[in-house]
């Protein structure tokens, strides 16, 4: 890596003051072994085009970086190189209500871009953090509370403009659902953390908000009872749902149901569900959110086989704190002093073909 001459050949060939800070003055959201790496910030695509290239010829490593709120959990710490961000390319371009796309640079946050629909009743779905910048949310293929619902980030991009790690600006996909103009890269881009390219643009599908939400809440007194509750709610075809959510607490398992859609059918749904398994209209939220050491996650049909040989674990090892999101197939464990049954979890998630999603 050729560091210096690098430096000196892009103040050559960009012109722009700013273009370098570094993590701690950018405020990015990152573990101390980053705060010192200097942080390039193109104003527009063809300075990044520059940047890589230049980067290539002297051998510096790049890392695209968005907020930094997710970057540790996608790049492991490294001693070389810096990173680019895209804060300072976050405009909108084009917001077509009536074809229901919006097209942006990747440096907007998700928070802006839903300040411009909201105007129109529309919304994009995935919820997230509100420093999320569009770039690392379909980096990360992002996706929030409602999966179950509305899938992940990826989804929604339709098209997408990237410059490649050679330097070369590609385009790909559109504006229209049915595109056969261009390979569906812009679909492989989505959950690969940075390493196939540097989006600067995005075009994203949006949705009309819907009619109602509604939270429910009910609470399973034990373990079995959450059982039922949870593989009733989560394959019932006549529930709009949006996430199913529960925790544990002193008095059993409080189970909460976000439901989407018009009011009346969520009206008929939320009588059904008050009947059968009762279901109200919460007054708070439980919201016990013990910090979770491990969470793993499950493919639906899985899940509830799954929760319930956690639960058993739970029996033996009354420490284990659990809490999950059956629409995400979600489940985070605290086993703070109990350590050694790491591997039994593991052992739960292998077999049912889950996957450790995180570990403290
Ligand atoms: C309080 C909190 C709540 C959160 N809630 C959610 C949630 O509900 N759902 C969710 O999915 N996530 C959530 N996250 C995680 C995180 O906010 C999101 O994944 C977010 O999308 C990351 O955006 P970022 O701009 O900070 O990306 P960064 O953290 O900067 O980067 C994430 C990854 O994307 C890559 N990247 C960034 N920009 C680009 C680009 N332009 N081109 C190519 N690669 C790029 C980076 O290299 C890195 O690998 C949450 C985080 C926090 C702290």
């Amino acid at each position: 890596m050729d560091y210096i001459n690098f430096c000196q050949r892009l103040q050559q060939e960009i012109k722009t003051e700013n273009l370098v800070s570094t993590a701690l003055e950018m405020g990015l959201n990152l573990s101390r072994e980053y705060e010192a790496k200097d942080v390039l910030l193109p104003q527009d695509t063809e300075q990044l085009m520059i940047i890589v290239k230049t980067a290539n010829q002297y051998r510096v490593p790049l890392y695209p970086i968005g907020n930094g709120t997710r970057f540790a959990q996608g790049v492991k710490p490294f001693p070389e190189g810096i990173f680019v961000s895209l804060k300072k390319m976050n405009n909108c371009i084009e917001y077509r209500p009536n074809n229901m796309n919006i097209e942006v640079e990747a440096g907007i946050t998700v928070s802006q871009i839903q300040k411009i629909l909201a105007k129109d009743n529309i919304y994009f779905p995935i919820d997230s953090n509100d420093r999320s910048t569009i770039g690392g949310l379909i980096a990360a293929n992002g996706y929030g509370r409602k999966k179950f619902l509305h899938k992940t980030t990826r989804f929604y991009v339709m098209g997408m403009e990237f410059v490649s790690p050679r330097g070369e600006l590609i385009k790909v996909g559109g504006r229209t659902i049915k595109n056969v103009s261009s390979y569906d890269l812009h679909q492989l881009l989505a959950g690969s953390w940075g390493v196939f390219g540097i989006i600067t643009k995005a075009i994203l599908k949006v949705k009309p908000k819907p009619e109602k939400e509604l939270v429910l809440e009910t609470t399973a007194k034990d373990g079995t009872e959450l059982l039922k509750v949870l593989e009733r709610v989560l394959f019932s075809e006549k529930i709009n749902l949006a996430s199913l959510t529960f925790e544990q607490s002193h008095w059993g398992f409080p189970v909460r149901a976000e439901l989407e859609g018009f009011a009346q059918t969520l009206q008929e749904q939320q009588e059904m569900l008050e009947n059968e398994y009762g279901f109200r209209v919460p007054e708070g939220f439980f919201t016990t959110q013990s910090k979770e050491n491990i969470t793993i996650a499950l493919p639906l049909k899985n899940y509830i086989k799954g929760l319930e040989k956690i639960l058993e674990l739970k029996q033996k090892k009354p420490q284990l704190n659990i809490r999950g999101n059956a629409g995400s197939g979600l489940i985070y464990l605290n086993f703070s002093g109990i350590e050694s049954i790491i591997e039994k979890i593991k052992d739960i998630a292998n077999t049912l073909e889950g996957d450790l999603v995180f570990e403290n």
